[in-house]
């Protein structure tokens, strides 16, 4: 597809350069192209800020009729329209709080003789609901006019990835009802399974996918255990390296994004907070106040992400564990787009596993601005899928030895030779060796102790009776007395807690988790998972972990 000797290819060509002002094609821009006007249904997965929108934007242009793009956000459309305007090209977008006639004179526009657009934007729910926009389409298509037909954000579509939108299911009519229009599906973000839903739901035919690598050579990759002094660490972090340059803390509630971009004001830092429940003029004041550089550290949720395309962020800090791998990669990638070294630090706490799966189960989690508010319900499979996500992510921070970027393509199914990482990321810049330990003994042991302990307790509290401790809760549960009290008496805490979590992430134990106190406090019970306990208790499993080479783990308890 990147032949050079289409048709079009001249007028392709001339319009990139005179219409949107670039010398050259970005890697895939071309060829996309190529496949999409050659009548073929395409998928693209390419990296924010790779360029997608000139792979439908260009086509539209050299083409006569319409392209129809699906995108899932009104003030993303809008933002678009914007550009497009601006060069010259003529674009409209239909939504349903639009006023009704002035949706009509779009529609009417459309169904006459000489359209005079050459895109048109429609919200998703849009397509569902609207039969005068099909009808409409319909029309278009008998006169030959429908061109293309794009959905933007595309992994939208799937409940496997991380910005489900129920209303994406309903685009697979498209497909139904135009079979001859070539789709073109974008997205910069999806797993294998999540491109196969993808490709399935929305029905389309023999088609081409152009997948680029998700390695960010210019980011560096690190996560660092959260303590108490977390925000100054932090200060120090942005005074040492990325003094008065441009970044992002990434937190998990409302209040965590005001009190972080207040402690960072008092350490002198032009800081400002952004997140869902402010108000529209005071978000875009804010945004607007970045893109000035007059603040240059946005404390927010995951709902500060669209429309950022400024080039020079050069740190995303993660004040608390993401959500999933795939929104930490997209949430990464908004660092250092104009290619120049950028740091990427996650800071992590088990304790935030439990806060992020309390609020992810009960709806309370600020979604990322593509993700519609129902996908925040309790409902079986969602929450099933957020919980799997969540401990991929548990799992990634956990890993003390690989590769960083290894970890993170290895999830969107791409091969990544950890040499290649030529240490910038944290695992890989270690200097010590690391040694494989057997601590299935210690495995077991912490899985009999929580049955011993009547599956009532946190994971906090079975290390203390595995170490032995005789505090006074012990003590008034009796809990001295258990056969295994003090059995890990000679394992680091460190080291029988990472086995604990490996246990949890392998789901051999399960976290019940349960809202504590007045306060609101969340804390987890221990359960065994009898299905995957089984081949550990019998000693049909071995469990092996990784330490570094001083090795904390006493003999006497790693010999199964
Ligand atoms: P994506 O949708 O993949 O995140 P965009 O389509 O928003 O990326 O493009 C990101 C930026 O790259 C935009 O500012 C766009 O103008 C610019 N861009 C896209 N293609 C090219 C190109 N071939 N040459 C130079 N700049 C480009």
């Amino acid at each position: 597809w990147s032949k050079k000797d289409f048709s079009w290819t001249k007028k392709l060509e001339a319009n990139n350069k005179k219409v949107f002002g670039n010398h050259s094609f970005r890697p895939n821009q071309r060829e996309v192209i190529n496949a999409t006007m050659s009548g073929n249904d395409v998928f693209v997965l390419m990296p924010t800020g790779g360029g997608k929108s000139l792979t439908y934007q260009l086509p539209a242009l050299i083409c006569p009729g319409v392209t129809l793009v699906i995108s899932p956000l009104v003030s993303l459309i809008q933002d678009q329209i914007m550009h497009l305007l601006q060069a010259n090209i003529p674009a409209a977008y239909l939504s349903s709080n639009m006023e009704w006639t002035k949706q009509q004179d779009i529609l009417r526009d459309l169904c006459s003789g000489h359209c005079s657009y050459k895109l048109l934007y429609v919200t998703p729910e849009k397509v569902a609901k609207s039969d005068a926009l099909l009808r409409q389409l319909e029309n278009l298509y008998a006169r030959e006019l429908l061109d293309r037909i794009v959905i933007d954000e595309a992994h939208c579509v799937s409940q496997w990835g991380h910005d489900f939108r129920p209303d994406y299911q309903s685009l697979g009519i498209l497909k139904q009802k135009f079979p001859n229009i070539p789709l073109l599906a974008l997205t910069a973000t999806a797993t294998a399974s999540v491109k196969e839903d993808v490709v399935q739901a929305l029905g389309l035919v023999d088609c081409i996918i152009f997948r680029q690598s998700f390695n960010r050579p210019n980011l560096r990759f690190s996560v660092i255990p959260k303590t108490k002094k977390c925000m100054e660490d932090i200060d120090t972090f942005i005074k040492d390296n990325h003094f008065d340059e441009c970044g992002i803390i990434y937190c998990l509630s409302r209040n965590d994004c005001e009190k972080v971009a207040k402690k960072l004001q008092e350490f002198g830092h032009k800081a400002a907070f952004y997140h869902a429940s402010m108000d529209p003029d005071e978000r875009a004041s804010v945004q607007k106040m970045w893109s000035k550089d007059e603040v240059n550290i946005i404390c927010a949720t995951v709902a500060f992400g669209m429309g950022i395309n400024k080039p020079d962020v050069r740190f995303v800090i993660h004040h608390s564990l993401p959500k999933s791998i795939e929104g930490y990669h997209q949430e990464c990638g908004r660092a250092g787009r104009d290619g120049q070294h950028s740091s990427c630090i996650l800071y992590y706490s088990y304790s935030d596993y439990i806060r992020v799966k309390h609020m992810l189960s009960h709806g309370s989690i600020e979604q990322s601005s593509f993700a519609s508010r129902s996908t925040t319900l309790n409902s079986g499979r969602v929450l099933e899928t957020n919980t799997e996500n969540l401990l991929r992510m548990v799992s990634y921070c956990e890993n003390e030895v690989d590769c960083r970027r290894f970890l993170q393509l290895v999830h969107f199914g791409e091969k990544f030779d950890p040499l290649s990482c030529k240490k910038t990321c944290d695992n890989c810049s270690k200097t010590h060796t690391l040694v494989d330990k057997d601590v299935t003994q210690i495995a077991k042991h912490l899985v009999e102790l929580v049955k011993s302990v009547r599956q009532e307790f946190s994971g906090t509290y079975v290390l203390e009776v595995y170490r032995g401790s005789m505090n006074q809760i012990v003590k008034k549960n009796q809990h001295d007395t258990l056969k295994l009290h003090g059995a890990g008496k000679n394992v680091a805490k460190g080291d029988a807690s990472r086995v604990l979590r490996h246990l949890v992430i392998e789901e051999i134990l399960l976290e019940d988790i349960k809202k504590s106190d007045l306060y609101g406090s969340v804390s987890s019970i221990l359960k065994v998972n009898e299905k995957k306990a089984c081949n550990l208790l019998e000693g049909q499993k071995t469990i092996m972990l990784r330490f570094p080479s001083v090795v904390r783990v006493s003999k006497s308890t790693t010999t199964t």
